[in-house]
C-alpha cells in the first residue's frame, strides 16, 4: 500500500540524529511504497518557533537525501483548527479549566502522598457558572483539556505490536493552553485526517499521545491511520538528545564532514536487527530497511561508531562520485590522488591534509628526520630514478636502497614515509611517490 507519511518537526532548534531517525524511516517507507511523504513544521508554539530553525531543517533533510512531496506548516491553518475547537467545545469534549501551573502542580503532590497516581481530578468539570465569571474577574484565562472517553485504546504497532493504554490512568489532556495556542496533539489530528496520513511513525516518546489522538481520530474521522513508534536514541552514557546537544545535530555532523550516506545508514539500522555496514544508497537502505526489524529498546549512539562507518564507506567511493567536493575543497589531485589516500581519512575534509602534504609541504607537526639516518637518506636521494614514473617505482627504487644499504623492513620504510609525508602513517607510498614527483621528493630527502 502507497504509505502517505510525515515528519512533524518543531522548528524550535536544530534537528538532531534521533530526529533524522524519525525522518529517514518516514522516507524509507514512502519510498519503499512509492507513496508521499509530507515535511510538517509543527509550529503552533509562535514563541519558541524560528523560521531560521525551519529552514535548517529543510536543509539537513535536503542533505540527508530527502524530498518531501509536500511542505506545510500548522501556524497557516489556524482556521481549520479554530473550527473543530469550536465544535469539540460545543459537544462538551473540550472545557476550560482555571488552576494554575502552582495550583495543579501542588494537586498531584497531595495526590502522590496519597499514593494516588498524578492523574487530573477534572475538578474542572464542576465548576459553577459563579466560580468561572470570579475567575475570569481575576483576569485568569482558561486552559482548554481534552475529556477522555475512559475506555482502553488498543493498537497493532508497526513496531512494539499489540499495545493498549487504560485511558483512565491518563489526564485529560490540555490541547490549548491559556493564552489560546494550540499544542501540536489537536493540530496534528486534523492535519493527518485533512493530508491522508495513512500512518504514523514517530519516537517511542509519543505512545500515551496515540491513545489520545486514536480517540480525536475516532471522533473526528471515520478512519485511524496506523501506528509505529520507533526506539530512541541516547547518547553513548544514555542521554536523551535535546536540541540543544550540539555535536549531535545534523548542521554539525555536516560541518565536520560526515557523510549524509552514513549518517542516513547509521541513523536508520542502529537499534535494529541489522548490523551497521556500508550500503551504496538510500533505495539500498529502503530495500534493507522494515519496521519490524527495529527493536523496542533504547539505542546508543556513539559519534566514534559513525566515523567508522564513514571512513569505510569513503574507502570504497569512486573518484566520479566525488570530485566535485573534492573540487570544493580545492584538492586538484585528481583520480590517481584519490584513490591513494581514500583508505587513510575517516572524513572528506581530512583529504586536504595530504593534499597540503603534497602541494605545501610537511605539516607543522611532521616528525623530525632522525640524524642517525643521514647516510641512509643521502643514498636513498642518489638512488632515486628520474621520472617519468609510475606505480612501479616505489618498488624499484626501494630494491635498490635495500640492495646498498642492507635495510629491510620497517628500517627500510619508515625512515622513507617519515621523510616524505612527516607522519608515520598514511597512503601506500607506491601511490603517492609518483603524485609527489622527483622534484619534491628529491628536496624532502636533503
Ligand atoms: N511535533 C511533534 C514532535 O516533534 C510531532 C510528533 C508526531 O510526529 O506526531 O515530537
Amino acid at each position: 500500500m502507497a504509505e502517505i507519511v510525515r515528519f512533524a518537526p518543531s522548528p524550535t532548534g536544530n534537528i538532531h540524529i534521533g530526529n533524522a531517525r524519525t525522518a529517514l524511516i518516514n522516507w524509507l517507507l514512502a519510498l519503499k511504497t512509492g507513496g508521499e511523504f509530507i515535511l510538517r513544521y509543527d509550529d503552533t508554539d509562535q514563541e519558541r518557533s524560528r523560521d531560521e530553525f525551519a529552514q535548517g531543517i529543510a536543509k539537513d533533510l535536503e542533505w540527508l537525501g530527502i524530498k518531501p512531496n509536500r511542505i506545510e506548516k500548522q501556524s497557516a491553518r489556524m482556521a481549520a483548527y479554530d473550527a473543530v475547537a469550536a465544535k469539540l467545545k460545543a459537544s462538551g469534549r473540550l472545557y476550560p479549566c482555571y488552576e494554575s501551573a502552582d495550583e495543579l502542580d501542588r494537586k498531584r503532590k497531595r495526590q502522590r502522598a496519597r499514593g494516588l497516581p498524578p492523574v487530573y481530578d477534572r475538578s474542572a468539570l464542576d465548576m459553577t457558572a459563579e466560580q468561572m465569571t470570579e475567575y475570569e474577574a481575576e483576569g485568569r484565562k482558561p486552559h482548554w483539556r481534552f475529556k477522555l472517553d475512559q475506555k482502553t485504546v488498543s493498537w497493532n504497532d508497526g513496531v512494539r505490536g499489540a499495545q493498549s493504554i487504560e485511558c483512565d490512568s491518563v489526564s485529560d489532556p490540555v490541547l490549548i493552553r491559556g493564552d489560546g495556542t494550540y499544542l501540536y496533539t489537536l493540530p496534528s489530528v486534523i492535519d493527518d485526517i485533512e493530508m491522508g496520513v495513512t500512518m504514523v511513525v514517530r519516537g517511542d516518546d509519543h505512545v500515551t499521545n496515540t491513545a489520545v489522538q486514536i480517540q480525536l481520530f475516532e471522533l473526528l474521522s471515520d478512519k485511524v491511520p496506523a501506528f509505529a513508534h520507533h526506539n530512541l536514541l541516547t547518547s553513548s552514557s544514555g542521554e536523551g538528545f535535546s536540541k540543544r546537544l550540539g555535536s549531535m545535530s545534523l548542521r554539525s555532523m555536516r560541518e565536520d564532514g560526515y557523510e549524509a550516506l552514513s549518517v542516513a545508514i547509521f541513523a536508520v539500522l542502529i537499534g535494529t536487527s541489522e548490523p551497521v555496514h556500508p550500503l551504496a544508497d538510500m533505495a539500498a537502505l529502503a530495500d534493507l530497511f522494515a519496521l519490524d526489524k527495529v527493536s523496542r529498546s533504547a539505542s546508543k549512539f556513539d559519534l566514534a561508531d559513525l566515523g567508522h562507518l564513514n571512513a569505510r564507506i569513503l574507502h570504497e567511493t569512486d573518484y566520479d562520485v566525488i570530485a566535485d567536493r573534492l573540487a570544493g575543497l580545492a584538492v586538484t589531485g585528481g583520480e590517481a590522488f584519490w584513490l591513494a589516500v581514500r583508505g587513510n581519512i575517516e572524513r572528506l575534509p581530512e583529504v586536504k591534509d595530504w593534499w597540503d602534504i603534497v602541494e605545501v609541504g610537511l605539516p607543522d607537526d611532521a616528525i623530525a628526520l632522525s640524524e642517525d639516518d643521514a647516510d641512509f637518506y643521502a643514498k636513498a636521494l642518489e638512488l632515486l630514478p628520474r621520472e617519468p614514473w609510475d606505480n612501479t617505482t616505489w618498488k624499484s627504487w626501494t630494491t635498490a636502497i635495500k640492495t646498498e644499504t642492507g635495510r629491510k623492513g620497517k628500517g627500510l620504510f619508515m625512515p622513507l614515509r617519515v621523510a616524505l609525508t612527516g607522519r608515520s602513517h598514511g597512503p601506500e607510498l607506491a601511490a603517492f611517490l609518483p603524485i609527489l614527483g622527483y622534484q619534491k621528493t628529491s628536496d624532502r630527502l636533503s
